[in-house]
């Protein structure tokens, strides 16, 4: 009798058990519909209008003609909008340089950052990208798209875009920042980006953006480590593509895709890439005898690229980042009177005959003082795979011999394509980090060439007949989608993209 009660006691027990666990999954799953429901579908505003607004995406490294070595359905969907064949970067094509160049509208040589690594002899500081020194807006000059949309009491939201972190003038009195903006971070993940872009545009309309970026570097990376259309680029492109894919659908959840009143995106990227070899390097101290002390700033271009580099450079890129510093953030006499005297202590020795800035596709070199003629004619000639210029002489085509720019430097070596550039040391430390793929080269070459892809009201229903466009009129795009009244001087000419526009 006993047994028989335990075990109906203990089937009750079972039975309660089996219903909580029943109940428990199915509000589980409940509420993880509700929670999917109000994450894509709850948002729908039938009221907002977006119409004005617009989303620009750069896709790092992404070359005009990635389309054809990677599956891509969403940029391609996007392309039977608006496919500009050939977005051309400036002169040079690196990151730093053609994202700052879209955002003002102008050429380096007025934009200020003129190359991924700089010195500025008046002030005596580096620029290297990633560093401290690079917060500095004194770089930076002309007037980035989010501050003139800003000044017309709009509010902008940028998940990265070079500058976007920097405290700038533009035509302010105070340095400006992003109204919303995250500090760059590579381990960000593109879901993370996505959905911050999303919490932003889910804002109410007092206080939501009308001009957002993303950023993906990803492309680039492989670019560099694997060459151009190598399988692990066409994976890179193919998981943007996906997350492009996410974008969209989260957008479409919104009745903010493809509709009269949805929001206008734009996805880009800065320059091409092309393939490099270790076979293919120029021994610049093979003809000069340089001098040392920038050269560890000279190198970080590296330092993105190859992370396990971090160690060997990571005292170097202290001190380049100390120095570029302490005049900045140091107020009291004594720090600037050790700051002078950090500066004496580096200062060149006398025998050297030039400095590298950065060893790049697209080279600044400053000849030691009296120096100048001797170490042009000494370069002119050493290789058959480089053009060396005065700057004065720099073609009027790459719009890079302002005098006005003491960034630009006296000596300017161009590399031909997939050609690299280093002292000896560091390519006997390191010969196969030439191997893989670079940019940075003159603009007018096909490989270097980026491309750019719209969806939104505010374009045409279909315009592919542009070939090419200079990347600068970035900044006359995104003028006319948002009304822009006021635009900062600039290099572009509205004429160039009204095409585009309905
Ligand atoms: P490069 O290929 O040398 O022209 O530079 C590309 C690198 O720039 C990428 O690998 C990024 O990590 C880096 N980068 C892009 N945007 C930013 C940013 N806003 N701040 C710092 N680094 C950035
Ligand atoms: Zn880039
Ligand atoms: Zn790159």
């Amino acid at each position: 009798m006993m047994a028989k009660q335990k075990t109906q006691s203990l089937k009750v027990i079972i039975a309660v058990i089996l219903v909580c666990i029943f109940l428990i999954t199915f509000s589980g799953i409940f509420l993880f519909m509700n929670f999917k429901e109000e994450q894509f579908v709850g948002a729908i505003n039938e009221d907002i209008d977006m119409s004005q607004s617009v989303l620009i995406i750069s896709i790092d490294a992404f070359r005009h003609d990635y389309f054809e070595c990677a599956e891509a359905p969403n940029l391609k969907g996007m392309s039977d909008q608006i496919h500009i064949q050939k977005l051309i970067p400036p002169f040079p094509s690196k990151t730093f340089v053609s994202h700052y160049s879209q955002i003002t509208g102008l050429y380096p040589a007025w934009s200020g950052i003129v190359a991924n690594t700089m010195y500025d002899s008046e002030q005596n500081l580096t620029f290297s990208i990633g560093s401290s020194s690079s917060q500095e807006s004194f770089w930076w000059w002309g007037e980035p798209f989010w501050i003139s949309n800003q000044r017309e009491g709009h509010l902008s939201g940028t998940v990265f875009w070079v500058a976007s972190e920097v405290g700038i003038y533009g035509r302010n009195e105070s340095p400006t920042y992003p109204t919303y903006y995250l500090s760059y971070d590579r381990d960000v993940t593109y879901k993370a980006r996505i959905d911050q872009f999303f919490d932003w545009l889910d804002l109410p309309e007092a206080i939501r953006p009308n001009f957002y970026t993303l950023y993906f570097e990803s492309v680039d990376d492989m670019g560099h480590m694997y060459g151009p259309c190598s399988k692990e680029v066409t994976e890179a492109i193919e998981d943007v593509d996906n997350w492009i894919g996410y974008l969209i659908r989260g957008l479409e959840a919104r009745g903010l895709w493809k509709a009269p009143n949805g929001l206008n995106v734009i996805v880009d990227s800065d320059h091409g890439m092309t393939k490099t070899s270790k076979d293919k390097v120029i021994i610049i101290d093979d003809y000069i005898q340089i001098e040392t002390s920038l050269i560890h700033c000279a190198h970080m271009e590296h330092l993105h690229l190859y992370p396990s580099l971090k160690d060997d450079f990571r005292y170097n890129d202290l001190d380049c980042q100390k120095r570029n510093s302490q005049l900045f953030h140091d107020d009291s006499r004594q720090n600037k009177k050790r700051f002078q005297k950090n500066l004496n202590q580096n200062s060149p020795s006398q025998d050297y005959e030039a400095q590298v800035v950065n060893f790049s596709p697209v080279t600044q070199i400053i000849p030691a003082e009296g120096k100048e003629e001797q170490v042009y004619q000494k370069l002119v000639n050493a290789s058959q795979n480089w053009t060396v210029y005065k700057k004065e002489d720099v073609p009027s085509k790459y719009h890079y011999s302002w005098e006005g720019n003491s960034r630009i430097k006296p000596i300017i070596i161009v590399l031909d394509l997939g050609w690299s550039i280093s002292d000896r040391a560091y390519y006997e430390k390191y010969p196969d980090n030439f191997n893989g793929g670079n940019h940075g080269y003159a603009n007018d070459h096909d490989d270097m060439a980026g491309f750019f892809v719209a969806s939104g009201p505010a374009f045409v229903q279909e315009n592919n007949s542009i070939e090419k466009l200079e990347n600068l009129e970035i900044y006359q795009i995104l003028q006319k989608i948002v009304g822009l009244k006021n635009p900062a001087p600039n290099n572009g000419t509205m004429k160039n993209v009204e095409s585009l526009f309905q």
